[in-house]
């Protein structure tokens, strides 16, 4: 058996390679690698030796030849390929050990020149890696230290590797090449930075989501600007958008989208697609300030709209189904920046064509609960913040009654709906509902007690009742007072996660005040 050591992180080679030659395994080896072993006194042939042809061009061709590839890529099982061998005095490798050239840590350093970094681009070492994963079925591949023991392991119990072993070996083997490769053109496709043009460039941005191969972010458009006038901006889509998601909507009319307009628009969007009844979401300033569900568009767009007609002036529209005619002419009645459907009727988009400026998009409607993001981003100083995105679904079997009043059907279902659209609401988020419509929403407060006095003046602004109204909160009450104000307002149901410390005392508190109150267990925490 052959073992070819090739490594530039030395680390337990030498011991790895006296326990290989202990179990009479021959020792190939390059140049550095060579040197040390034998300086060890282990017996060591160099690579140079067997390809009958030196390391040339200060090593950047060291194994680069058929000597090397032709003794890893043999199938042993055909008798071809071995009498090709033979033929050519070619020997089988049948373990390759191997890690690479240090690229990443070399780019990590701040004085890193361009020159240092291209040096560091493995070659040889990745084709031999690629060579013996291709051929795992008889050949073995380490690409780091860490998995010396298990394969020490293996050979001491006798015999060769196991079909398992290899097989892991080698899909650990493509993990690692694809890893540094992804290095190797992240350092290249740097963006170079013109502080007049900062988006100019169309080279693809990528980042490692956890778990994840890279994430390509390609430019869509420049957009006028960012959030504010002075601020520059573009949009930039995933490599591969899933479909139904905001990128894919397709512009068929009105001014050019702004970035505002694309962040509400997209909280619009997630919103209204989380529904399976019709649905239709205004928001302003990235917050729902009218949810509701109807029989068709134009019956959720009345009642969204009367949760707060002060608010919707300017709003960003978002509905799950077919705008039809009767909905474009109520629609028609008010200032809309965004409009966003799956579907227009014929009649809807002549009717909506008057308003010019009115940037109208079509988006496919997904099946439920696709075309979310897997990971959420958000940038902070010097850093990324990611997690995996807030995709969770409430099952009616997942609430906990805490009160001695059950929630009635109805006030079942409006809890579920209130809930639902506390998640897409900035926290702390409280929302009355009512009949599948919110009547009164408070959000972005940095106490839920203030959220929960907004939501009540809002919608006596609004002149509605909260009289019998169910109310959502998106995280716990850390006291009664909270709770308080929703019924002195006339709530009779409360849909909460639960997990304060005074759990008990805000129970206490619904129970004296004659509410029923459920827990659900999770939190919608939004920022
Ligand atoms: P050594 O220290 O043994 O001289 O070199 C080990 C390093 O050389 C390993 O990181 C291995 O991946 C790399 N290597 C092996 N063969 C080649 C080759 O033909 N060209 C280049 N550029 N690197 C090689």
């Amino acid at each position: 058996m052959n073992a070819l050591l090739s490594v530039s992180d030395k680390t337990g080679i030498v011991e790895f390679a006296r326990a290989l030659h202990a179990r009479g395994i021959r020792l190939l080896s390059t140049g550095g690698t060579a040197k040390l072993l034998a300086d060890q006194g282990l017996p060591v042939t160099e690579v140079a030796e067997v390809t009958r042809f030196p390391e040339m061009l200060d090593g950047r061709v060291k194994t680069l030849h058929p000597g090397v590839h032709a003794g890893l890529l043999a199938r042993r099982e055909l008798p071809g390929h071995m009498a090709a061998l033979a033929e050519q005095g070619i020997a089988t490798i049948d373990l390759l050990v191997v890690n690479l050239y240090p690229f990443e840590s070399t780019v990590a350093q701040a004085d890193c020149t361009l020159a240092q970094a291209i040096e560091n681009i493995d070659i040889g070492g990745p084709a031999m890696v690629r060579s013996a994963a291709k051929n795992w079925r008889d050949v073995g591949v380490l690409t780091d230290s860490s998995q010396y023991p298990a394969v020490l392991a293996e050979l001491e119990a006798g015999g060769g590797l196991s079909d398992g072993l290899r097989f892991a070996l080698a899909v650990a083997a493509f993990n690692r090449i694809a890893q540094y490769d992804a290095a190797i053109s992240d350092y290249l496709s740097a963006v170079v930075f013109d502080a007049a043009k900062p988006f100019d460039s169309h080279v693809p941005v990528r980042v490692q989501f956890p778990g994840q191969s890279n994430a390509i972010f390609t430019k869509l458009q420049d957009l006028r600007y960012g959030e504010n006038a002075h601020q520059q901006a573009a949009l930039y889509s995933d490599l591969h958008p899933a479909p139904g998601a905001l990128v894919t909507a397709e512009q068929l009319q009105g001014k050019e989208l702004s970035y505002n307009n694309l962040a509400d628009a997209d909280a619009a969007w997630e919103c209204a697609k989380s529904f399976d009844a019709a649905a239709c979401v205004i928001v302003k300033h990235a917050n729902p300030c009218g949810v509701a569900l109807g029989s068709d568009a134009l019956s959720a767009y009345r009642k969204a709209f009367q949760t707060d007609p002060t608010s919707a002036f300017g709003g960003i529209i978002a509905f799950n189904c077919r705008v039809d005619g009767a909905a474009a002419r109520q629609l028609r009645q008010q200032f809309v920046e965004v409009l966003l459907a799956p579907d227009f009727t014929e009649e809807a988009l002549q009717v909506l064509r008057s308003k010019a400026n009115l940037r109208l998009l079509r988006i496919v409607l997904p099946a439920a609960g696709a075309g979310c993001n897997a990971i959420d981003a958000k940038r902070i100083g010097s850093g990324l913040l990611l997690q995996t995105a807030d995709n969770h679904r409430l099952l009616p079997g997942d609430l906990r009654v805490v009160t001695h009043k059950q929630p009635g059907p109805e006030a079942l279902q409006d809890l579920l709906f209130a809930w639902q659209v506390a998640k897409y609401v900035k926290s702390n988020a409280i929302v009355f509902c009512k009949d599948a419509m919110t009547v009164g929403v408070g959000a972005g407060q940095m106490s839920r007690l203030d959220s929960a006095r907004i939501a009540r003046v809002k919608a006596q602004h609004a002149g509605l009742t909260l009289q019998g109204t169910v109310v959502a909160s998106d995280a716990f009450f850390p006291f009664r007072d909270g709770l308080d104000v929703l019924a002195d307002a006339g709530a009779v149901c409360v849909i909460q996660p639960g997990g304060s410390v005074r759990d008990q005392e805000v129970i206490d508190a619904a129970n004296e005040r004659g509410l029923a109150m459920v827990f659900t267990g999770v939190r919608h925490f939004r920022h």
